[in-house]
């Protein structure tokens, strides 16, 4: 079944049967304008008018009970007077739009009398309502306006795809092969603490699990795959059938059909590696990863759990949308006055959905890991309005730190650089940006997404209670301090006792 988004209208008892039934008819208007909207991804299902506390404590718990429910939308057609839905909203668990809206766009000036005035009264309903949600603490996003107007559509779409996320997270499962890369401090992390916010369960498994797994695959699932290779990208001569190197890229794809078995078919979302601890890998896996990443699978270098959990995560989010999302690592800076930019890549493990134009496969040395060299898709990340997104455990809590960024050109070819990588420009400036990344204790590695805005980031980090330092192209270094120190404050408390 598709994932739904419930639609809740409130009403109350008091206007009568006549009154309720246009409360139903117009409210479908509302509903089936969302369901309608391409941008919304989940079926959105109407339900029937609420009018008093046992309905709407009883439609939340069938809220929270229902797999397929994502999340819940309101709206208060007329008057609903709220202390009818404090039961209910106290019980919600599921993520939650109040829409402040109304059927009809204009006043039918010359024909308004009271009976009018009395149907269509959300204006003061909804303040009813958003009172109570307020008192309780209900973490909501609210959206105003006429469903008519596409910035409505387009603000209740991201949310929509956020709560595809929140869901995905819910269940997710995540394998690391190996551990954390020694001494490394921002990788590390509190998993049962993330179980407990996220849902997301994150277990450790010996790599040689892997490569047992690895020796096992047969002859002709490598030929298959190989020969997806030579369709789909550039692939160097010397890794084609008769070419000098032919075995490395063989082994690149025994990698990949062992990594599909074992993390595809075994129900996760997420991997991480270590080249630390490669057992009997003979290659980093580099090719093998870009593939999985490119299918929707998240990822994460030297065992980092948490970028791999955000990369499922916002590839799920950004399904369907034009542009892609990938593991990132933001690795050396231009400096030229006026036009700073940041270079990024990752050794190997970079996904071609970003890709500008069809990724080449070669094979060159890579001077960490000590093993044979690898396999890789090279590549240059397509240019455009972008947001990297990172998590950081502070100890007491997960922090997500973001940055909006704009991806462009290479400034020269870089012949050198045989691995996939993204050159941008953060905002608002560089330094803003760096100076506010760098105080928020913000990690190197992230995933960069061409496919999301803010507004995505910002309605997930909602549903999930976490803090987001978001760096934008309003952002002041001085301001930002402050809220940094004022989200300490306010993340501590709402964590209770
Ligand atoms: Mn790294």
């Amino acid at each position: 079944m598709s994932k739904q988004i419930w639609f809740l209208t409130g009403s109350q008892g008091l206007y009568g049967d006549d009154v309720l039934e246009q409360v139903r008819s117009q409210s479908a208007q509302v509903s089936g304008a969302l369901a309608a909207a391409e941008a919304i991804v989940p079926e959105v299902v109407a339900k029937p008018t609420l009018t008093d506390a046992s309905a709407i404590r009883r439609m939340m718990i069938e809220a929270n009970a229902d797999d397929d429910c994502v999340g819940v939308i309101a709206w208060m057609h007329t008057f609903s007077p709220a202390k009818m839905w404090i039961g209910g909203l106290d019980l919600l668990r599921k993520p939650f739009l109040h829409l402040h809206t109304q059927v009809n766009r204009d006043l039918p000036w010359a024909t308004i009398d009271m009976d009018f005035m009395n149907l269509n009264q959300a204006a003061h309903g909804d303040r009813e309502f958003a009172f109570v949600a307020t008192r309780l603490g209900v973490p909501r996003k609210t959206v105003s306006g006429h469903v008519s107007d596409p910035m409505v559509i387009s603000r209740i779409g991201s949310w929509s795809r956020a709560a595809l996320a929140w869901a995905e997270l819910r269940t997710m499962r995540v394998v690391r092969f190996g551990d954390n890369m020694r001494n490394v401090a921002v990788t590390e992390g509190d998993k049962v603490e993330a179980e407990r916010r996220l849902g997301v369960s994150v277990n450790t498994y010996g790599v040689n699990d892997l490569v047992a797994v690895v020796d096992q695959v047969s002859e002709s699932e490598i030929d298959a795959i190989v020969e997806q290779y030579a369709d789909l990208y550039d692939v160097a001569a010397e890794l084609l059938p008769g070419g000098a190197r032919v075995d490395s890229l063989r082994y690149g794809a025994r990698i990949e059909v062992a990594l599909r078995r074992f993390v595809i078919d075994g129900g996760y979302g997420a991997f991480t590696t270590n080249f630390e601890d490669l057992g009997g890998l003979r290659q980093l896996p580099g090719l093998a990863v870009q593939r999985l990443m490119a299918e929707g699978i998240g990822f994460g270098g030297e065992g980092d759990w948490k970028t791999a959990v955000l990369g499922r995560t916002l590839k799920t989010m950004a399904a369907g949308l034009p542009g892609g999302t990938s593991f990132m690592e933001d690795y050396t800076y231009h400096l030229e006055p006026g036009q700073n930019l940041i270079l990024g890549a990752h050794m190997l493990e970079v996904c071609p959905s970003i890709a500008a134009a069809t990724p080449r496969i070669e094979v060159h040395p890579l001077g960490i890991g000590g093993r044979e060299d690898p396999v890789r898709m090279v590549f240059d990340a397509a240019p455009g309005d972008a947001v990297t997104l990172g998590m950081c455990d502070l100890g007491d809590r997960l922090r997500l730190v973001a940055n909006e960024i704009t991806v462009v050109e290479a400034l020269a070819e870089m012949p050198k650089l045989p691995v996939a990588r993204a050159v941008w420009q953060p905002l608002p400036d560089f330094s803003t940006s760096t100076e506010c990344w760098l105080s928020a204790g913000g990690p190197h590695h992230t995933v960069m997404s061409t496919a999301l805005t803010s507004e995505h980031l910002t309605d997930l980090a909602e549903m999930l209670g976490l803090e987001l330092a978001l760096i934008g192209r309003e952002t002041k270094t001085t301001q930002f301090l402050k809220e940094l120190r004022w989200n300490n404050a306010y993340h501590r408390l709402a964590l209770g006792f």
